[in-house]
């Protein structure tokens, strides 16, 4: 059996704290209709609202190809944790997905591999499928240590998760320098870094688990260069953040990744 052309591919939207409710109820309608004809056995459509118009969303999309991911959640299911949300509370809500581990939360909000990993445990103990992101800063790529930031980050992230549960993860390789800056990596980068996470997976794991699993590539994915990226044989998909909050932009990405 062919694994990796099994492997369905995943476009998952990252809105970052863009669009109000009712920005974001617009979207999803919109999104809906002209996303209808794609067939959920080659591909999953993913929209990450912020957290106040994940409830709204999950009423548009119910019942169709599209799928709720939040972008962050805490590591405990309850509690005294002001401000924080939980796991449980984003599965009630209709959440699939969780983003975990975002450079942006790396880099402003303090979030390590050790936080990154509990928040992983408490997202897969729900159900909750995580999309875990790691990716190496430019200092670090121009002093050619790319591979261990990676491979450290995927280890550390991943501790204490057993083979069944690792399974049910989703990786998004973004290379830091390549998020919100119109810089996106090379086919052949992305390619380069993927494969290298899915041997280290099948180290970590089995060869079977780890040619199951969705590697996504983000970082400035627009509609002019996903095609590129899309044919590497392990890029399985992309994490949208800017292109995804245009819906034209969004729905062409889509189109050409699952058509
Ligand atoms: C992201 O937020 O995960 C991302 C990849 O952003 P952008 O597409 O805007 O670079």
């Amino acid at each position: 059996m062919d694994l990796q052309n099994k492997r369905k591919k995943v476009i998952a939207g990252n809105w970052k704290m863009n669009k109000t409710v009712r920005e974001a109820v617009e979207f999803v309608t919109k999104l809906k209709s002209l996303v209808a004809s794609i067939s959920q056995s080659e591909c999953e459509i993913v929209v990450c609202p912020p957290f106040t118009a994940l409830y709204a969303v999950a009423g548009v999309i119910k019942g169709t190809n599209i799928h709720l991911g939040a972008q962050d959640t805490f590591w405990e299911q309850k509690g005294a944790f002001t401000g924080e949300i939980s796991p449980t509370m984003l599965y009630e809500v209709g959440c699939e997905y969780v983003i975990v581990g975002h450079s942006e939360r790396r880099q402003y909000f303090n979030e390590t591999n050790e936080t990154v990993n509990k928040k992983m445990l408490a997202v897969l103990s729900v159900g909750l499928t995580p999309i875990v992101c790691v990716g190496e800063t430019l200092e670090e790529r121009e002093g050619n240590r790319t591979f261990d930031v990676i491979e450290g980050q995927v280890r550390e992230c991943l501790k204490g998760i057993d083979g069944a549960k690792a399974d049910k993860i989703i990786i998004a390789y973004e290379p830091v320098w390549a998020i919100g800056t119109g810089r996106n990596a090379t086919p052949e980068q992305a390619q380069e870094v993927q494969s290298f996470i899915r041997r280290l997976y099948g180290e970590m794991y089995n060869p079977e688990v780890s040619l199951r699993i969705p590697i996504l590539y983000g970082g400035s994915i627009n509609p002019n260069n996903i095609s590129s990226l899309i044919h590497q044989p392990d890029v399985d998909g992309g994490l949208v953040g800017g292109a995804s909050l245009d819906v034209e932009a969004f729905v062409k990405i889509i189109h050409l990744c699952c058509s």
